[in-house]
C-alpha cells in the first residue's frame, strides 16, 4: 500500500492498493470523499433516526479496509456485515463501533460473536436458545438483536414468535436483545403496496419491543419517508453511488470509477465476425480496441454484444467511453479480454490508453443494466486483478 499527495484546487490523499498499477490490466478508483458524502447525505435523511452503514462483501466489494475507516471519520457508529469474518475485519478498525452479523449465529460461529464482541442478529427461536446458551455457561450478557421477517421470507421470527418471545424476555431474561429489526422487500418500488405492510407489521413488534431500538430501512427505505426511518437506518448500496430506487432518482454521489488499459487496437473489415462464436458480424470496416478486463475481473459475460444469447432481453448491451464517444462492445466478453468498436474515437484519444467501464460517462447502474444485473451485483463481482486507487480530499 503507497500514499501519495496530490495537488490541484484542492490537496487529495491518493492511497493504491490491489495490483501494481504499471502491470494492471484495470484501475478502480474509489472516492472515499464522495462516499462520505453519501453517508452523511443518507444520516440527514434518516435524522432524527441514526444511521448505521452496511459493509458486507467487503463493503460491496470497495474493500472494508478504506471504507470503515472513511465512514468513521463522517461520524458512522454502527456497522452491519453478513459474515462473522467480516465482522472482525470491521472490529479491528472500529473499536468502540457496534458490529451487527446479518446472518446469525450457529454453533461454530458463537465464540467468534463474544470474544470479538460482534451482535449476532439472531433469525429464529432456535438460533435464541443457542446464544442463550452460549452466553450462559460463559455467565456472559452480550448484546444481540432479533431479526423479524415481515414479508421476505428469508430469515427472522414471525412476528407472532416475536410478540410472544418479547414475554418470555421480559419474565425470563434469556438474552439482552439491543435491537428488532426487519427487511423491506420492495422498498426499491416505492409505489409497491407490500412496504405498507410490512411497516404496518413490523410497527407491531417495534411497539412491543419498546424499550429497545428498532431498524426496518435499507437504502431505498430511507427514502421511503417517516414511518420507516424507526430508530436506525440501514443503507448499502447508496453509499456507493448507487441508485436506491428503480426510478434511478436517487441522487446519490459515484463513488466508483473502473478503466480498462488497451492492450490492442486492430483494424478488421466489414463481413468479418468478431470473438467466441462469430455471433457478430461487422457491418461496417471496424477499429477495434482490445482491452484486458473481462469476466475474471467481475465484468459480466452477460452485457456482451449483439448476438449473445445471454441477454436476449437487453439489447445493445454494455458499452465504453473513450475520447468523448461512447463506444459499443462488440462480441462476447472473453475472461481476460473485451472489444470495443473506436471506429469513431480521435486517435489521440485511443493513445492515452483507457477506455472507462464505469465512471462520469457510464453510470454504475446503466452498466448493470446494460447486462442484466444490478449494480450490487456489479460492484460486489469486481475481482482482485485491478490496480486500486483510494481517493480522499484532505482538510488544508
Ligand atoms: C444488504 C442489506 C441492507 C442494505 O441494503 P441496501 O439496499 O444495499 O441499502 C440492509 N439490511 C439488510 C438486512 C441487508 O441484508
Amino acid at each position: 500500500m503507497k500514499t501519495a499527495f496530490r495537488n490541484g484546487s484542492s490537496r487529495v490523499r491518493v492511497t493504491e492498493t490491489g495490483a501494481d498499477p504499471r502491470l494492471a490490466g484495470g484501475r478502480l478508483v474509489i472516492d472515499l470523499s464522495a462516499l462520505a458524502d453519501n453517508w452523511r447525505d443518507l444520516a440527514q435523511r434518516s435524522a432524527p433516526a441514526k444511521c448505521a452503514a452496511v459493509v458486507k462483501a467487503d463493503a460491496y466489494g470497495l474493500g472494508i479496509a478504506q471504507v470503515v475507516p472513511a465512514l468513521l471519520a463522517a461520524g458512522c457508529e454502527s456497522f452491519f456485515v453478513a459474515l462473522p469474518e467480516e465482522g472482525v475485519a470491521v472490529r479491528r478498525i472500529a473499536q468502540g463501533a457496534d458490529v451487527y452479523v446479518l446472518n446469525g449465529v450457529h454453533a461454530l460461529s458463537a465464540p467468534t460473536m463474544t470474544e470479538a464482541g460482534l451482535i449476532p442478529v439472531l433469525g429464529s427461536l432456535d438460533q435464541i436458545e443457542l446464544w442463550a446458551k452460549h452466553c450462559r455457561e460463559r455467565g456472559l450478557r452480550n448484546p444481540c438483536a432479533i431479526g423479524v421477517d415481515t414479508g421476505m421470507n428469508r430469515l427472522g421470527l414471525t412476528v407472532d414468535e416475536a410478540l410472544s418471545f418479547r414475554e418470555r424476555n421480559l419474565r425470563d431474561h434469556v438474552i439482552s436483545p439491543i435491537l428488532v429489526m426487519s427487511h423491506l422487500a420492495c422498498a426499491d418500488d416505492p409505489g409497491h403496496a407490500f412496504n405498507a405492510k410490512q411497516r404496518e407489521s413490523f410497527q407491531r413488534v417495534a411497539a412491543a419491543f419498546d424499550d429497545i431500538d428498532s431498524s426496518l430501512a435499507n437504502s431505498a427505505g430511507i427514502y421511503l419517508g417517516d414511518g420507516f426511518l424507526h430508530d436506525l437506518t440501514r443503507p448499502g448500496i447508496a453509499l456507493y453511488g448507487g441508485a436506491a430506487s428503480v426510478d434511478g432518482t436517487t441522487p446519490m454521489r459515484q463513488v466508483v470509477s473502473l478503466d480498462a488499459r488497451i492492450v490492442q487496437v486492430r483494424q478488421a473489415i466489414k463481413g468479418e465476425t468478431v470473438s467466441y462464436g462469430g455471433t457478430q458480424t461487422l457491418t461496417r470496416d471496424t477499429t477495434i480496441a482490445v482491452v484486458s478486463v473481462g469476466y475474471a475481473d467481475g465484468y459480466p459475460r452477460s452485457g456482451s454484444g449483439a448476438g449473445v444469447p445471454l441477454r436476449n432481453a437487453v439489447p445493445g448491451g454494455l458499452c465504453g467511453h473513450i475520447g468523448g464517444v461512447k463506444v459499443p462492445l462488440l462480441g462476447r466478453v472473453t475472461m481476460d479480454l473485451t472489444l470495443f468498436d473506436v471506429t469513431d474515437v480521435p486517435e489521440e484519444a485511443l493513445e492515452e490508453g483507457w477506455i472507462e467501464l464505469i465512471g462520469p460517462n457510464i453510470p454504475l447502474d446503466d452498466a448493470a443494466r446494460a447486462a442484466g444485473t444490478i449494480g450490487y451485483e456489479l460492484l460486489t463481482g469486481l475481482g482482485n486483478r485491478y490496480e486500486r486507487r483510494y481517493l480522499q480530499a484532505v482538510e488544508s
